[in-house]
């Protein structure tokens, strides 16, 4: 793998901080007072940062991934990161790229998340299990930031923000995965006020690490996603007999073939001592907005994972010769090599469509949070923040699906351009491959992401239902898209696919629970149970795809509009987004039941 600046010799990755990116509107929303400079060199100074991280990840972090991978962890007994990834942590720490989007008041950069996630792509590149673990320093400081007293935010976001200490973010048990409402571990109030949480956490990534942010029911009796709470639950806890003592349990990190570098641990809690983050009952609402956050995240990484793999390949199509040319010569091949540097582009063009998004979000409810209740600034302000928050719900799961189910293609592609050196454990690309299969698992499977965009689709669909009658009409983002003759023709033609398809889903449910509920349903009475809903759930992941391709056209549409050089990679990915909508649209309208029928029978075979 050549070594190079991720970032200045990345021309795609680039584009965006030096083109893309509206400073203007962004810098400003989110300086500080200390900042004090003009958006511009706001600006020029982040995209530095990202020029140095770009050459110590490229040219360290990357060197050391093979090596990272080899070594993984030990799964027992002291448990650690390898030499190579406690280096790349260090040397991390070292340039302050650590807590780079906390808040300067508590040791972080203070600077916007798109930067931030700029830094994730590279890491990912070079390697996903040090990005992984580099992403477990800034998360839960980011929710004690949120969440935590004053006292809490000062004990611990300092030292996660230097890389002093390790955190991780604790959800999972061995039965509450997908069903984070059946999560089991109790947190009991003490009769000094103190509280303490026994349990079990299942796959926590850096779980090793000195502090984390667990997950718990703090409400005896309470059921599903109520009574949950946040909680600080240190790894270690002073003693009076032997100065410290565990106060969480490493059972072991598992033996994986992904991220290998990264520990995923099984951890146990017996009277651990925990500091709650806000009331019992806070809990989902606070998870919640780190699922989101870590949702972007994968989506930036997977397009890390993906670029890795396309630029191996590229290089190595580039020099490889077959029957007398260099493979890349050979249509299928190049085929192969265009088909994920357009898969790649479009990632990238959503996930800095969330990251921006989401910095908005945050400016926007930060400059709500210095106005008074009545100035005249605050409605606008509020309908313009609603409007982005509701932006970023719809492209969230859009972006961690697509990514991870096309970071998985690309690495597959890619491994297929090296034939048989593809397999071969000297060349890095059955790393990208292995690595790119825990995307669509980890926050949040692929399927949860799909059933979330298609339960929030069908929510807007049923609030308004004569958004049927317009292509797109659920969407004013996809609805408003305007660009020029030629891509609109193939945005349409998709749309309409999609619209279609939605139509006759809303109409197949109608004729289901028959005319009396359907009538109630859009009245926005009565509600809507999975039984009901076998035909829409069925189609989640198909709605999902086509979502994404339709954002992601639509974004690479208007760029084509004010830079032409962009024109053909728009056309590219929308002739896609038009291909992907049809094909899917005519699997759904084919209504095939026999996956629900055969649900009925497993049923009946156990009933
Ligand atoms: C390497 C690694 C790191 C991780 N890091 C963390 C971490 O740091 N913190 C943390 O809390 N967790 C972490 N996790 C846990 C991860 O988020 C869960 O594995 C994931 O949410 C899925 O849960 P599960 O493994 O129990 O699978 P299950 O929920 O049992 O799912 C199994 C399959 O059923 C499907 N499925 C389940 N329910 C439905 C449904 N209603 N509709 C359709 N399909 C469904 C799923 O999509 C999946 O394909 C990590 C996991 C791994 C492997």
């Amino acid at each position: 793998m050549k070594a190079e600046n991720y970032f200045s010799a990345n021309a795609d990755l680039a584009f965006y901080y030096e083109q893309v990116i509206d400073w203007q509107r962004l810098a400003p929303l989110l300086a500080t007072a200390d900042d004090g400079e003009r958006p511009a060199e706001l600006a020029g100074a982040w995209r530095d940062v990202l020029g140095v991280a770009g050459d110590y990840v490229g040219k360290q972090v990357a060197g050391r991934a093979a090596e990272v991978d080899r070594l993984g962890t030990p799964h027992k007994g002291d448990i650690k990161v390898s030499p190579p990834m406690a280096e790349n942590l260090r040397g991390l720490s070292e340039l302050g790229l650590m807590g780079l989007s906390l808040p300067r008041a508590y040791g972080g950069e203070g600077m916007p998340f798109v930067v931030q996630a700029g830094l994730l792509e590279m890491l990912a590149r070079a390697d996903a299990s040090t990005m992984v673990q580099y992403a477990f320093y800034s998360s839960p400081a980011a929710m004690i930031v949120r969440f935590g007293s004053d006292a809490q935010k000062r004990r611990w976001v300092p030292r996660l923000a230097s890389g002093e200490i390790a955190g991780w973010v604790a959800m999972t048990e061995p039965e509450a995965g997908s069903d984070v409402g059946n999560v089991s571990t109790q947190a009991h109030k003490q009769a000094d006020g103190t509280w303490r949480i026994s349990g079990r956490k299942q796959f926590i990534s850096s779980g090793n690490g000195d502090v984390g942010v667990v997950l718990a029911r703090a409400v005896p009796g309470s059921r599903g996603l109520d009574g949950l709470a946040l909680f600080i639950v240190p790894r270690c806890v002073p003693d009076a007999e032997h100065g410290q003592r565990e106060n969480v349990s490493v059972e072991r990190a598992e033996d994986k073939i992904c991220i290998h570098g990264s520990p995923t641990c099984a951890l146990s809690f017996e009277q651990s001592v925990a500091e709650i983050m806000g009331a019992p009952g806070d809990g989902w609402r606070q998870i919640t907005t780190f699922m989101n956050e870590a949702r972007v995240a994968v989506g930036v990484q997977s397009a890390g994972v993906a670029q890795a793999a396309l630029v191996a390949a590229r290089e190595y199509a580039a020099q490889r010769v077959q029957m007398g040319k260099p493979i890349r010569e050979h249509p299928l091949v190049a085929e192969m090599l265009l088909d994920m540097e357009t898969t790649v582009a479009g990632l990238r063009a959503l996930w800095m469509e969330c990251a921006v998004a989401y910095d908005l979000v945050q400016g926007f409810a930060a400059r709500l949070h210095r106005l008074s209740e009545v100035d005249p600034e605050r409605p606008a302000l509020e309908a313009r923040a609603r409007r982005l928050e509701r932006y970023l719900r719809e492209l969230t799961p859009l972006v961690k699906h697509y990514g991870a189910e096309e970071a998985i293609r690309v690495a597959r592609t890619g491994m297929q351009v090296f034939g048989g050196y593809g397999v071969v454990k000297d060349y890095d690309v059955e790393r990208f491959l292995r690595d790119s299969l825990i995307l669509p698992i980890y926050e949040g499977t692929s399927q949860i992401q799909a059933l979330m965009a298609t339960k929030d689709l069908l929510k807007t669909v049923l609030r308004e239902p004569r958004g049927l009658l317009i292509p797109g009409g659920h969407s004013a983002w996809l609805a408003r898209a305007r660009l020029d003759p030629e891509l609109s023709r193939l945005y349409m033609a998709g749309l309409r696919a999609f619209s279609g398809a939605l139509g006759w889903l809303v109409l197949d449910l109608a004729r289901r629970v028959g005319p009396r509920r359907a009538a109630q349903l859009l009245r926005g009475q009565g509600s809507l149970a999975d039984e009901d809903l076998g035909g829409v759930l069925l189609a989640a992941e198909r709605l999902t795809v086509m979502l994404a391709h339709l954002h992601i056209g639509r974004l690479l549409g208007q760029q084509a509009q004010r830079w032409p050089a962009r024109r053909p990679l728009a056309r590219r990915f929308l002739q896609r987004t038009s291909d992907v909508c049809q094909l899917e649209g005519r699997r759904i309208m084919r209504g095939d039941r026999e996956v629900l029928e055969t649900i009925e029978r497993w049923r009946g075979a156990t009933a």
